[in-house]
């Protein structure tokens, strides 16, 4: 009988999996792999499968886990003993440092089903620095047959002691010729929105397939179409600003893209050159509102904004939020396109 008729992972995580079973295979698994994967490539499920698969109790893990074990069963019923999972709580920005040490103390005691014991951190960037101290010294001193994954969307900001002493593991998707054929094998059919989905995630499949599943893609129209009525004083800014605030981060996101659409536009560029074509109108209606040196006002306040979110310091963003909209219809006063 074959256990693995159909692997869980996607093709661009095959790869890096090989990597790590012929590792285990040859006996030189590190104890601490750093996996580094940006939103969208399936880079948690990536880390859950390699935990099953360490945890799976089959003699040829060649391919995968066996699904059947006591090893599996326990850790499909998310009861595992041996399988520690550090994620931010509900409502947090951070993993707290009580969770870390919690996990130390799991990953010091002996194995439970006499394997392998594993932890799995899914964001690093969201560890303080006196978590990544206390981490740092299971890193230094780590146990037999322990692993510790840690995942981070980006090198850049993880600090250099875990750098050095983990092994880097990338999950990502060469080019888009990997997403489209990928998203081929189960889409029948493309619709316009998820072309327009596949030119602004050209990486990072599972974000093309949520902007158009979720709606994104269609929500974001209503909301490009609402903010350039605040640029034509159709609407104010403050009712733009409540109606949209449980939406936040994607609006920050969605009105970078349409500033970047809004300028080719100003170049004479056509519906054909701009990435969100379903909003041509509006997208229009801003281009010919607003000058283009207002619209790279707009563009820079927008990307200030985005630093806010990346910092994870979002206390005072709604603020940023309504003051960028009432920031934007004063522009398009200030900053009034000339009929030409
Ligand atoms: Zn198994």
């Amino acid at each position: 009988m074959s256990l693995f008729e159909e692997s869980p992972l996607t093709p661009w995580q095959q790869e890096p999996f090989h990597h790590l079973s012929r590792q285990l295979e040859q006996g030189h698994l590190p104890h601490s792999i750093l996996v580094l994967g940006e939103e969208g490539v399936g880079r948690e499920d990536f880390c859950q499968f390699i935990a099953q698969w360490m945890l799976c109790n089959a003699a040829d893990k060649t391919q995968g886990y066996c699904g059947q074990c006591k090893g599996c069963q326990l850790f499909e019923a998310g009861s595992h003993p041996d399988y520690h999972l550090l994620e931010i709580e509900e409502g947090k920005t951070q993993i707290a440092i009580s969770q870390v040490r919690e996990l130390i103390q799991h990953m010091q005691e002996s194995s439970h089903q006499a394997g392998w014991k594993l932890a799995n951190i899914t964001n690093i960037h969201a560890l303080n620095e006196s978590s990544f101290n206390a981490l740092l010294k299971t890193l230094e001193e780590p146990q037999s047959n322990t692993l510790l994954l840690l995942q981070a969307d980006q090198l850049q900001g993880v600090p250099a002691t875990i750098k050095s002493r983990a092994q880097i593991l990338k999950v990502g998707v060469a080019d888009v010729s990997m997403t489209r054929e990928w998203l081929k094998q189960r889409h029948d059919f493309f619709s316009q929105e998820m072309e327009t989905a596949i030119q602004l995630f050209p990486t990072a499949p599972y974000k093309v397939e949520a902007f158009v599943e979720n709606g994104e893609a269609f929500k974001s129209g209503e909301f490009i179409f609402d903010y350039a009525e605040v640029i034509t004083a159709k609407q104010t800014p403050m009712e733009i600003a409540d109606r949209w605030k449980d939406e936040l981060e994607n609006c920050i996101f969605w009105c970078q893209l349409m500033f970047h659409d809004v300028l080719l536009l100003q170049q004479s560029a056509t519906k054909d050159d701009i990435q969100l074509k379903q909003q041509y109108e509006a997208i229009e209606m801003i281009a010919s509102t607003v000058s283009a040196k207002g619209v790279m006002l707009l563009l820079n306040k927008i990307i200030e904004i985005q630093r806010l979110i990346k910092l994870k310091s979002p206390a005072n963003l709604m603020a940023s939020w309504q003051s960028f909209l009432i920031y934007s219809a004063q522009i398009a006063i200030k900053y009034k396109k000339l009929e030409s």
